[in-house]
């Protein structure tokens, strides 16, 4: 079975190598040329974790092909995933204007039968759309004999674990309304589902809600969270105790209960809001996840309101040292990072940034461009270096065990703000260090 991908992003990219790994031709196409020459030359567009092996491998192998020659791809695979970006449009709602245009240019090129399997995140009846769009070029060209099925089979994996969560997924959503494609899919996806059966099989307008609202639900945990922490600092609770202690109950589980300063990246943010709009679209109101979505937007701001509470609001002419700029650790996605609301506040204020990320400065020099405060530091603790104080936006392995005693010794103020609670308040005191938390800082 050959595989045509359109779409080289985090998904198309690692979900093609993966596939290529299992033994299958897998033909990319994107329409970003330069993107698509990097990846012949052998580059890798992206950072993710054993990616650049499996591509390398599988390109040596000649099973694994980059171009920008949509036509040609379209003929050689038999089934077509469909893994573009789906943006939130200006009023929240999902951008399906590149989901749409790859429709199109199958419809426009298939000459035998196609499966056409949306990947991206896209909201229900999208391929309701895409199947429609298919049929009006199709009857454009006078080829309505075409037989084709669209399928949503809609992506789960984790940037900075991707080709991980590929390799070994928890569950395969498959939507389909042919038992027919339900088989193939079935089929090419028979090399991940060999330890037990990880398929599960539904309707279209299911699976493409199922990612919504496993998407959301992770969400609500994050905003339910950085409540609680909120409400914690004012009661003189210490959030990490409470943590560990809901955790415990298996009907909760410690897993993705982490507060801090607020969830970013390229899929909760946007499927949030899309999924309010979809919501807003029948005449419903999603009063929970316009909830969630506000507590974000709060907490986006909170570790700044600390800083600013803590310097008496003067911080015009001050510099600050900020390990983090990607919005998890793994990754060099800044895509919705909490790290971006942070320094642009602070530069609002009239203070200058000392940053460190160990993947993601090369995408902070592409998205800021060159200023007068910003200074991105090689070496982490270069940002130490003239700062007031230290920022923690992202938890990345690096910053986990600092020279405090050299913190201590560098910075004007001796004071640490943690946006993800990862350095213990009793140890940076031991060393003279004020350490400012999510929902922990009577612990201070
Ligand atoms: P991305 O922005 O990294 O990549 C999208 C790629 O599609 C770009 O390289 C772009 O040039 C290409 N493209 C656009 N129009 C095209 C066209 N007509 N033909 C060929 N290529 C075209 O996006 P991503 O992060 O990989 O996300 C893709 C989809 O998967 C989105 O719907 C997203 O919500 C979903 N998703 C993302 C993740 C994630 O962690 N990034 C996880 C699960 C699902």
């Amino acid at each position: 079975m050959k595989i045509t991908i359109f779409g080289t992003g985090y998904v198309g990219l690692v979900q093609a190598a993966v596939f290529a790994d299992a033994g299958y031709e897998v033909i990319c196409v994107d329409i970003d040329e330069a993107r698509v020459a990097r990846l012949k030359a052998g580059e890798v567009p992206i950072f993710e974790p054993g990616l650049g092996t499996l591509l390398k491998d599988n390109a040596e192998a000649e099973r694994l092909t980059f171009t920008t020659d949509a036509p040609a791809a379209i003929r050689a695979g038999e089934v077509i995933f469909i893994a573009v970006g789906t943006p939130s449009d200006e009023d929240g709602s999902a951008d399906l204007q590149y989901v749409l245009a790859v429709a199109a240019t199958i419809a426009e090129h298939m000459e035998e039968p196609r499966i056409v399997v949306t990947k991206s995140t896209v909201p229900v009846g999208t391929s309701a759309k895409v199947r429609a769009e298919i049929a009006r070029v199709l009857k454009a060209r006078g080829r309505e004999d075409l037989d084709y099925d669209v399928a949503s089979n809609p992506e789960f994996l984790k940037e900075g674990s991707a080709v991980a969560d590929c390799t070994k997924p928890d569950r395969i959503i498959i939507g389909v309304d042919r038992a027919d494609s339900g088989q193939r899919l079935r089929e090419l996806y028979a090399p991940f589902n060999r330890n037990h059966d990880k398929i599960i099989l539904m309707d279209v307008y299911s699976a493409e809600m199922t990612k919504y609202a496993a998407n959301c639900i992770l969400a609500t945990k994050i905003s339910f969270m950085n409540e609680m922490a909120s409400l914690a600092d004012i009661l003189g609770a210490d959030i990490e105790k409470v943590r560990l202690g809901i955790g415990s109950d298996p009907r909760i589980g410690y897993q993705f209960i982490y507060p801090g300063i607020g969830y970013g990246g390229s899929c909760f943010p946007k499927d949030v809001k899309a999924m309010i709009h979809t919501a807003e679209s029948v005449g419903f109101d999603a009063e929970v996840l316009r909830s969630v979505e506000d507590r974000n937007a709060k907490q986006k701001r909170m570790l700044f309101d600390k800083i600013t509470r803590y310097f008496d609001g003067e911080l015009a002419g001050r510099t600050f040292g900020l390990w983090g700029l990607a919005f998890k650790p793994n990754t060099d996605d800044m895509r919705e990072s909490p790290a971006r609301v942070l320094m642009e506040l602070l530069w609002e204020a009239g203070a200058k940034v000392r940053a460190h990320d160990p993947e993601a400065m090369e995408e902070c020099r592409r998205i800021y461009g060159e200023r007068d405060d910003l200074v991105l530091c090689e070496q982490r603790d270069d940002v130490l270096t003239g700062a007031d104080a230290l920022i923690l936006a992202t938890e990345w392995k690096n910053f986990r065990v600092p020279d405090f005693k050299h913190i201590k010794a560098t910075l004007t103020h001796p004071v640490i703000f943690d946006g993800r609670n990862i350095y213990d308040p009793a140890v940076a005191a031991r060393y003279g260090l004020n350490l400012f938390g999510v929902g922990r800082d009577s612990a201070s």
